[in-house]
């Protein structure tokens, strides 16, 4: 905690970083289409009207939009094709962010991480006050990476050598999964409806086989597959390019320490508890692991809904 209240966001933005911004009057599909281009995941949006930044796109976004207008194979979404960032905002923002949350480079990183676990979103842009340009985009991978890095030299809380079924840290019940038989839409649906960050997909015994994050969605813009979503898990988790091969895991009788590690290491959002028998048993994500280990012990509770 201390660590995180003593850095600035500024020192974890790194030395060079792409950046794309979009006028909220170009059309969403061009703007999916730039994310892949750059090999980005999110970029804010400028309002030239008002001139100022008005909110940020995603993956989340452009899931949300496949899903509000998918009918089927057979009929074209005409919505993704004429919308502008601009009008569907005025359709998606009836129930969702109306305004860019962002923090100042001076600001600690403690406040970033509350700011992203209040708000409960993934991208945090990084705004010089004076001159009003965006940074960077904080996400809880660079705010885990960087205090790994000085993993070594700081003071560890004695609780990282604990198992992590003492510590309780994560996700236990209700845990949203995705049959590998069911189809790209459902588990679209669930995206949406739960509004969770990856699924585990599953076999018919309730074993992990695959995870499915909101990531890979932006393969569909990629392989511009966006209009079939009646395939299977099992077919869209094949199609994907560019994935992490396996599932990374953790087990209940493992320590936070070892978990930090890994999650770390294979810089990925979250592991899959499972049991001996591979049956999921929880998740515990980067929101989980700088909950516990930096807000907790200021006795705060960011992830409470
Ligand atoms: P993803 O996990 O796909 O990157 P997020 O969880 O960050 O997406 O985004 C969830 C929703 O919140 C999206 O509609 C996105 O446009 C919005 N959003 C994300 N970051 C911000 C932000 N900094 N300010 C305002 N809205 C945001
Ligand atoms: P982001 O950087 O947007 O947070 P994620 O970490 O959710 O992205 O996903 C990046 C890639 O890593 C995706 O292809 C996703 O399927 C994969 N991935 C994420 N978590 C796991 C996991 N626990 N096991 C296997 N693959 C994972
Ligand atoms: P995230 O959006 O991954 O940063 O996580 C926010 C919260 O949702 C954390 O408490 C996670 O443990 C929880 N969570 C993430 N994925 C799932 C899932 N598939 N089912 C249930 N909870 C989840």
């Amino acid at each position: 905690m201390s660590f995180m209240k003593r850095h600035r966001c500024y020192d974890a933005v790194p030395t060079s970083c792409k950046l794309i911004m979009f006028d909220t009057r170009l059309h969403v599909k061009q703007a999916f289409f730039a994310l892949v281009a750059n090999g980005l995941r999110a970029a804010p949006l400028w309002d030239s009207s008002s001139q100022r930044f008005v909110g940020m796109l995603t993956i989340t976004d452009f899931i949300n939009i496949l899903h509000c207008y998918y009918k089927s194979p057979m009929v074209q979404m005409y919505e993704l094709e004429s919308h502008r960032i601009e009008t569907w905002r005025d359709v998606y923002l009836q129930c969702w962010n109306h305004f860019l949350i962002s923090i100042s480079p001076e600001a600690s990183l403690f406040d970033a991480i509350y700011s992203l676990l209040k708000h409960k979103i993934h991208r945090l842009p990084v705004i010089d006050p004076v001159s009003g340009n965006v940074l960077h985009i904080l996400t809880h991978k660079r705010i885990l990476k960087f205090l790994h890095i000085f993993w070594r030299k700081i003071p560890k809380p004695t609780f990282v050598g604990k198992q992590i079924h003492e510590l309780g840290i994560g996700t236990f019940r209700n845990i949203a999964t995705v049959q590998q038989t069911a189809t790209l839409y459902e588990a679209l649906s669930i995206f949406v409806e739960r509004r969770v960050s990856a699924l585990p997909v599953v076999d018919g015994n309730g074993k992990v086989v695959s995870l499915y994050s909101r990531f890979d969605v932006i393969n569909l813009a990629a392989q511009k597959t966006y209009n079939n979503l009646d395939v299977t898990m099992q077919e869209a988790i094949c199609g994907r390019v560019c994935f992490v091969e396996g599932v990374i895991k953790c087990y209940p009788d493992e320590t936070l320490e070892t978990i930090i590690d890994r999650i770390v290491e294979a810089e990925v959002h979250r592991l899959v508890l499972v049991d001996r028998t591979n049956a999921v048993k929880g998740i515990i994500s980067l929101s989980d692991l700088l909950q516990a280990m930096v807000l907790a012990p200021a006795g705060i509770d960011a992830l409470l809904s």
